[in-house]
C-alpha cells in the first residue's frame, strides 16, 4: 500500500472522528510501512502515538482492512513528521513520554470553600446550580458546553470550583482542568513563544473536563480565541465536557468570532439572575453560622441581617464583605452587632450601594454598547441607527431613574417630554416583537446595576 491510498483511506476517517480531531490528529500521520499485519505510522511525539493508538486505532485498523489488507496492530514511531498543528519550525524536538497524570495539568488552583455545600439556592440561580449538579455527576454528557453567565458577584466561580471539587471526590479517574480565560491566554502565548505549540494542543486535548472562567477575556484576541474554537472543538467531537463562564451572554460578547458565538450556544447557556432579598439573606445566614464559631461570644442584634440583605443589593462579594468587616470590627471593639454599628462600620459601603444612577451614565452605556457617539445622544440626528439606541437610552431613564419626562427631555438635549412619551412607548412596543431589543435591554440594564 502506498502512502496515496492511506491519504484516500484516512480521509474517510473524518465522518468518523470529526473535523477537528482529523486535523489534529489523523492528518498528520504518516504511513511509513505495512507489512506482516503490522501497519506502522510515523508520528511527532511519544505522546501523539499513545493518543492516537488509544483513540483511533479501532478505526483506523478497520478502515485499512477495508482496502484489503490485514492489520492486526498499529505501531507508531517517533519520526521526523511534521504535525499540521505544531509549530512551523520544529527543531528536533526532544521526545517527551507525558504521563497522564494531573500534576501536569496547568490549572488553576481551587478555593476550598467554593463547594455546593456551602453555595446556597435561590430562585435567580436554581437553575444554574441544578446544570451544575448535573456536569459534577461526571455522567454522559447531556449538553456541551455548560455556558453559566451573569453578573459579578454572583457566583459563576463558586459552581465552577464546586464542580471541579465533586468531581475529584467522585471521579477522581478524570481529569479535570479549570482555568480563567486569561490563563488559557498565558499558556497560550508562552506555548507560542517557547515552540511548544503541540504540547499545548495535546495536553488541552487530553482532558476530560475543561472549564473555562471569563471567556470574554479572549474577545478581540485573535489568536487565542482561535486557539480556542479548536481545542473546544476537538472536546466536544470526542464527547468531553466542557463548561464556560462569562459576564454575558455568548451572543452579547463583543469582538467574539461568530462561529465561537454560535458553537458557545449550542449546549445549554444559563443566566445567574441578579440576586433577591431571600437569597441573600440566606447567604448571610450561612456566613453567620460560620462566624459564631470563629468569634464565639459576639452578639448579633436582630435585623442586621435583614437590614444588610435589604440594602447591600450589588453583588455577593461585596455583601460578604460587609459582613466580614462588621464581624471583625464588632470583636475587634467588643461591642454587640447592632444596626447603629452596622451604620457606622459600614457607611462607605452603604452609600456606594445607594449611589442613584444618573441619566448621563443611562446615555453613555447606551451609546457604548450601539457603538454611536455620546452626543448624538442629545444630537439632532434622526437616522434610524441613532434614533433607536436614543430612543432605548430614553426608555431606560424612564424605568430606573426617578425622573419626570420633561426632565429626561431636558438632558436630551432639550427635547420636549411628548418625545420622550414616544420613544419610550415605541421601545416598550419593539420589546414585545424584537426579541435582539428585549435582550439589549436586559443587558443593559443588568449592566446599568451592576
Ligand atoms: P463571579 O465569579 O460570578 O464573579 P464568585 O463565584 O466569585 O462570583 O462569587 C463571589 C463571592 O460570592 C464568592 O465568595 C462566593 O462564594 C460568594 N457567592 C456567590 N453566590 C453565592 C451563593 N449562592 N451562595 C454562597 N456564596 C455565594
Ligand atoms: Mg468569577
Amino acid at each position: 500500500m502506498t502512502n496515496d491510498t492511506w491519504g484516500q483511506i484516512r480521509e474517510e476517517l473524518i465522518k468518523r472522528v470529526g473535523k477537528n480531531n482529523y486535523v489534529t490528529w489523523i492528518e498528520p500521520l504518516k504511513l511509513s510501512h505495512l507489512k506482516n499485519g503490522v501497519a506502522r505510522f510515523e508520528v511527532p511525539t511519544t505522546f501523539f502515538g499513545d493518543w492516537v493508538q488509544r483513540n483511533y486505532a479501532d478505526h483506523i485498523r478497520m478502515h485499512l482492512a477495508s482496502t484489503g489488507a490485514t492489520v492486526d496492530r498499529l505501531e507508531f514511531s517517533v519520526g521526523a513528521v511534521e504535525s499540521r498543528a505544531a509549530d512551523p519550525k520544529p527543531a528536533a524536538k526532544p521526545v517527551r513520554a507525558r504521563p497522564a497524570n494531573d500534576a501536569d495539568l496547568p490549572g488553576a488552583p481551587l478555593d476550598a470553600r467554593f463547594t455546593f455545600d456551602s453555595f446556597v439556592v435561590g430562585k435567580p440561580n436554581e437553575l444554574a446550580h441544578a446544570a451544575a449538579r448535573r456536569v459534577a455527576e461526571g455522567g454522559p454528557v447531556s449538553f456541551n458546553p455548560l455556558f453559566l453567565y451573569g453578573g459579578v458577584g454572583l457566583g459563576k466561580t463558586h459552581l465552577m470550583h464546586a464542580i471541579a471539587h465533586e468531581l475529584q471526590q467522585g471521579r477522581p479517574e478524570l481529569r479535570v482542568l479549570y482555568l480563567s480565560a486569561e490563563q488559557f491566554m498565558y499558556r497560550f502565548v508562552q506555548a507560542l513563544r517557547e515552540r511548544q505549540i503541540m504540547d499545548f494542543k495535546e495536553l488541552f486535548r487530553s482532558v476530560d473536563v475543561l472549564m473555562v472562567d471569563d471567556v470574554q477575556f479572549i474577545a478581540g484576541k485573535d489568536s487565542t480565541q482561535e486557539e480556542f474554537f479548536h481545542t473546544f472543538n476537538a472536546l466536544v467531537d470526542q464527547n468531553k465536557q466542557i463548561v464556560i463562564s462569562a459576564d454575558r451572554a455568548p451572543g452579547e460578547i463583543k469582538d467574539l468570532e461568530d462561529r465561537i458565538k454560535s458553537r458557545l450556544q449550542c449546549g445549554l447557556v444559563v443566566d445567574l439572575h441578579p440576586t433577591d432579598y431571600e437569597l441573600r439573606l440566606g447567604i448571610l445566614q450561612q456566613k453567620v453560622d460560620f462566624y459564631r464559631n470563629q468569634y464565639r461570644g459576639l452578639v448579633l442584634a436582630d435585623g442586621v441581617l435583614e437590614f444588610l440583605a435589604h440594602r447591600i443589593t450589588t453583588n455577593v462579594r461585596v455583601l460578604e464583605g460587609a459582613l466580614t468587616r462588621l464581624f471583625a470590627f464588632a470583636s475587634l471593639v467588643g461591642r454587640e452587632i447592632t444596626l447603629d454599628l452596622a451604620q457606622d462600620c459600614l457607611a462607605d459601603i452603604l452609600r456606594s450601594s445607594d449611589r442613584k444612577l444618573t441619566i448621563e451614565e443611562i446615555q453613555r452605556k447606551v451609546a457604548e454598547h450601539y457603538n454611536i457617539r455620546l452626543s448624538d445622544m442629545i444630537g439632532p440626528k434622526r437616522l434610524r441607527n441613532i434614533a433607536r439606541p436614543r430612543q432605548v437610552a430614553m426608555y431606560l431613564a424612564k424605568q430606573l431613574t426617578p425622573r419626570s419626562l420633561p426632565e429626561i427631555g431636558r438632558r436630551f438635549g432639550g427635547r420636549d417630554h411628548t418625545t420622550i412619551m414616544h420613544g419610550v412607548r415605541k421601545i416598550e412596543e419593539l420589546m414585545a416583537i424584537d426579541s435582539q431589543l428585549a435582550d439589549d435591554l436586559q443587558l443593559l440594564r443588568r449592566l446599568l446595576q451592576g
